[in-house]
């Protein structure tokens, strides 16, 4: 039945994945909370059921322009589907709820809080209401970045609705989210699918950066004629940056929101219509960007977070031809990051979140394990390791290297867990700088204890110390190292530390040839 009407209908043969489960669970009365990502086919999930289960599906969406698409695409199907919101006239919305009230409409799309009157919800409570969809449901949560008040009120549908299942739809909903909408919409008892995140032909690697601009000519080179993205942090970087690839031979362009619109359109127009042309952004390009061939994405410094990540990796390899992701990244960027969230104008929680948030993409880069397993973990997707990956084709090699934990976070609490990296290392290797000397740290117990270990190795570990939570870079902004509960478990002997060897520049080469 719901296959039928996707042929019918829609004219498609077969589902996407994903699709048909939600629309059987739906169609089985539960509540369900789908996660895909934009332009997986989300609304197909709702309106297939909607028709198959005949009276009136209510749709609730935050945004008119969005509502009146999808009607109007849903009119051209065939399908009777009305929307009554504040842009239209009354007449037309009275015209509108005829028809619902008539019982010819199967959709009725609304904002949430035309909905959430008690007129509407009284009228629509007479009507023989089968199904209630509610896209874009990561508002609902404030734990996520785009919480919406008038969302909040949606959580008495369950009730107000007594047996009509509820589907929620998100595109980005992070572990933590999709629990908070699950507890807010269905008491708990929903079913969640999480599917289409994987893009399988996309290769992904990171290195830590030692020589940035070494590192990033060798991601280049093994894209000889090929379109790509280098996304940088800062509009300067993105400037020089093209010209450091376009003196390397390379056909590269900035592009970023400092830039003249006439210049930034002429530069995207090359980069669409030339073959080989490799674009140096900031995060200002990629809306709307849809060129299939790009071949690589690179990353100078860390992104903001998992989602703006996978959306800027997102961009490579839209044909589903072989493509790389390739983020190069240091201890330096995390302190800038921290130091972006504490400078925004929010209250404390929010910012503990962002905070989160951006440990998440820290563990990305330090995972041990395979990439692709952590990056869809974090949207709630579970796979096997991936083969795709820097570290599928390179497993790390691990070792313990719990002694030289414990002397670093000997050294960060004698010196009273304030002070970065850079400090640190000096105090373990036994430095003799002004630093060390005026605050007396060579008087400390952990004052070159690790003096034999190159410094080079010394901000590894400490890289994948902060990556595996037993050190955290302090938000207060100075960048300081402080010890985790995780960092005094392994200080007392009941963790251990399993550290990587640093490999560089490896992955290019390894980098998989066929999707
Ligand atoms: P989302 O809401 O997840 O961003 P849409 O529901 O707008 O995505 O769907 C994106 C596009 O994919 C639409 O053009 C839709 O018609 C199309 N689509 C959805 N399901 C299928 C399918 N099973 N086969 C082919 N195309 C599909
Ligand atoms: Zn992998």
């Amino acid at each position: 039945m719901p296959l039928a009407a996707l042929k019918n209908v829609f004219g498609y043969d077969r589902f996407r994945p994903g699709q048909h489960d939600i629309i059987q669970a739906i169609l089985d009365g539960a509540h369900v909370l789908a996660v895909m990502p934009t332009g997986a086919g989300k609304s197909m999930c709702f309106q297939i059921p909607a028709l198959v289960l005949g009276g009136l599906t209510i749709v609730v969406s935050p945004l008119v322009a969005l509502m009146e698409d999808q009607v109007a695409a849903l009119k051209l199907a065939g399908v009777e589907a009305e929307t009554i919101n504040s842009s239209r006239s009354r007449d037309s919305n009275v015209a509108a709820w005829r028809r619902v009230a008539s019982g010819q409409t199967r959709l009725l799309y609304l904002a949430p809080e035309r909905l959430m009157t008690a007129r509407m919800i009284a009228a629509l409570q007479r009507l023989p209401v089968r199904l209630i969809a509610i896209d874009e449901a990561h508002c609902l949560s404030r734990w996520g970045p785009s919480f919406r008040p008038e969302y909040e009120s949606l959580t008495r549908l369950g009730e107000l609705f007594l047996g009509v299942p509820i589907a929620a739809l998100t595109a980005t909903a992070d572990a933590a989210t999709q629990r908070d909408i699950v507890d807010k919409l269905f008491a708990g008892a929903g079913k969640v699918f999480v599917s289409g995140f994987d893009r399988p032909n996309i290769h992904l690697a990171v290195d830590a950066r030692t020589e940035r601009n070494r590192q990033l000519l060798d991601i280049v080179r093994a894209h000889p004629g090929e379109s790509g993205i280098v996304y940088c942090l800062s509009r300067d970087k993105t400037e020089k940056t093209a010209r450091l690839l376009c003196e390397n031979g390379y056909r590269a362009l900035p592009y970023h929101a400092g830039m003249d619109a006439a210049e930034r359109t002429h530069h995207q127009k090359i980069f669409m219509d030339a073959p080989g042309v490799i674009i140096v952004a900031t995060i200002a390009f990629g809306m709307g960007i849809d060129k299939p061939d790009v071949r690589f994405v690179a990353h100078t410094d860390m992104p903001g977070s998992v989602e703006a990540y996978y959306q800027e990796i997102g961009r490579a390899g839209r044909d589903g031809e072989a493509a790389t992701a390739h983020m190069i990244y240091g201890l330096d960027d995390v302190r800038m990051r921290r130091m972006f969230i504490e400078q925004e104008n929010t209250a404390d929680d929010h910012k503990q979140r962002e905070h989160k948030r951006l440990d998440a993409l820290i563990g990305y880069c330090e995972t041990p394990g395979c990439r692709r397993q952590t990056l869809l973990a974090y949207f709630g997707e579970t796979t096997a390791p991936c083969g795709n990956c820097d570290m599928c084709l390179n497993p790390p090699e691990l070792h313990d290297a719990s002694d030289s934990a414990r002397i670093a976070l000997g050294a960060v609490e004698q010196s009273g867990q304030i002070y970065g990296a850079a400090h640190i290392i000096d105090i373990v290797r036994g430095a003799k700088t002004q630093k060390i000397t005026s605050a007396g740290h060579h008087a400390l117990a952990a004052y070159g204890a690790g003096a034999e270990t190159p410094k080079e190795r010394w901000r590894s570990i400490l890289r994948q110390m902060t990556g595996a939570g037993f050190l955290r870079l302090d938000v207060a902004g100075y960048g300081g190292l402080a010890i985790t509960s995780k960092g005094r478990d392994l200080m007392a002997g009941t963790e251990i530390f399993q550290c990587r060897v640093e490999r560089h520049g490896i992955t290019a080469q390894n980098r998989k040839t066929n999707g």
